[in-house]
């Protein structure tokens, strides 16, 4: 066979696989907005709907006073920095935004990486080696579990959420030189929230760190927006967190890890994804300030954020559907049925409103739902016509009765 032909047989493969995922339903396609993001996006086909899948949670995303901070410092800083920090690409603003996510999470030192998965990609390798154990929950996010492959230390896996496991794998751990407990603040598919003050008592009891990552929960978890630690009240007590500037606080890319001088200083000469990776581009670093200044001098995105939350959450439920229990602005409505997931989707979309649906792998088998997204940015109007969309969706799949 001629080397020619060995190569197409190799995108036959990939194309072959790629038909077989389309088969199966589970081949993923990308919506093309055309505006900003926002409650309400138009797409390249023209259509305005309103959104209730982006992790816009503070509707600072496609705000104008975010925009504009990161075209003045786009203006100061230029726009970008041709370098990795440690080389020529740390800039006033990088220090700046280091010390404000430090103020702002209560914690000592924070580095800046192009994103979370970084962050959490970072993290394990350069602190831990074989002779420590870090115990994961089952649920963590696809980027702590890469973090942990590249790490020589012990894992250790609890079930989502359960305390008794951890203890069991904690005891299992105990003869580990150190042990660090890792997990999702708010776990993404369900808005469950980790029980990290029972999670710090059972470190204390077996001498162990903890590590959560706040990607779904920095700047509006907790009564000043700190995040899940402080909703738990159990600042001062997380040794690690990582978070992302993707989501809540701007919503552009860029993530951090925030923890004892040590620990940073250990990461700033070490963590590959920092020594090797371009620094966050100045607009990315002035906006970001900018949203933490404003978090910190107002509580109001994170209380407006909370009572849509409670609106939606208190309304779709009245509708008969049925969700995850819980505060979280991510609000799981259950339609276990894979195609009926798909199929509520799309007609959602026809009726103007923009939701995923979400099925097995990704969540378990026979756990087929909808998850819907709050933002500080959707109007009550804007939340009712989605709920009207959602009871006539509801009616016609049957899967409602009494919704008028
Ligand atoms: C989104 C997310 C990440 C990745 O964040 P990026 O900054 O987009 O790389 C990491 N962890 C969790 C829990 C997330 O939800």
């Amino acid at each position: 066979m001629s080397a020619s032909k060995q190569k197409n047989t190799f995108f036959d493969e990939l194309s072959n696989k790629l038909d077989s995922l389309r088969e199966q339903g589970l081949y993923k396609f990308e919506r093309v907005i055309a505006s900003r993001q926002g409650p309400e996006v138009t797409c390249d086909d023209g259509r305005q709907l309103i959104n209730l899948c982006a992790n816009n949670y503070l509707g600072l995303s496609g705000d104008e006073a975010t925009v504009q901070a990161a075209i003045a410092a786009t203006e100061e800083f230029g726009y970008g920095l041709s370098s990795v920090r440690f080389i020529c690409g740390t800039q006033t603003v990088h220090k700046q935004l280091e010390r404000a996510i430090s103020d702002f999470l209560g914690m000592e030192d924070t580095i800046l990486y192009a994103a979370a998965f970084d962050a959490n990609g970072g993290v394990f390798e350069p602190l831990f080696d074989e002779q420590d154990a870090i115990i994961s929950d089952a649920l963590n996010h696809a980027s702590i579990i890469d973090g942990i492959r590249l790490c020589k230390a012990a894992r250790y896996r609890y079930a989502n959420n359960d305390m008794d496991d951890l203890e069991v794998q904690l005891q299992a751990a105990a003869d580990k030189r150190h042990r660090i407990i890792v997990t999702d603040g708010v776990f993404s598919m369900d808005g469950t929230i980790a029980q990290l003050d029972q999670i710090c008592d059972l470190a204390d009891k077996y001498d162990a760190l903890v590590m959560i990552d706040e990607c779904h929960a920095s700047g509006f978890m907790g009564a000043t927006g700190r995040g899940t630690h402080e909703h738990h009240s159990v600042m001062g007590r997380i040794d690690i967190i990582t978070g992302t500037l993707g989501k809540a606080l701007g919503g552009a890319m860029g993530g951090f890890t925030a923890a004892r001088k040590e620990v940073i200083d250990t990461l700033r000469q070490k963590s590959r994804p920092y020594l090797f990776s371009n620094t966050l581009a100045p607009s990315i670093a002035g906006a970001s300030l900018s949203v933490l200044q404003r978090l910190s001098s107002s509580t109001e995105l994170r209380d407006k954020l909370h009572a849509n939350t409670a609106f939606f959450r208190s309304e779709i439920a009245a509708l008969g559907f049925t969700i995850k229990p819980g505060t979280h602005p991510v609000v799981p409505v259950m339609l276990f049925d894979a195609p009926i997931a798909q199929k509520f989707a799309a007609r959602m979309y026809e009726l103007g409103v923009l939701v995923t649906g979400f099925f097995y792998p990704v969540v378990p088998m026979g756990q087929a739902r909808v998850r819907v997204q709050l933002s500080a940015a959707h109007t009550t109007e804007q939340l009712k016509t989605a709920l009207a969309a959602f009871a006539q969706v509801g009616r016609e799949l049957n899967l409602i009765k009494y919704a008028q």
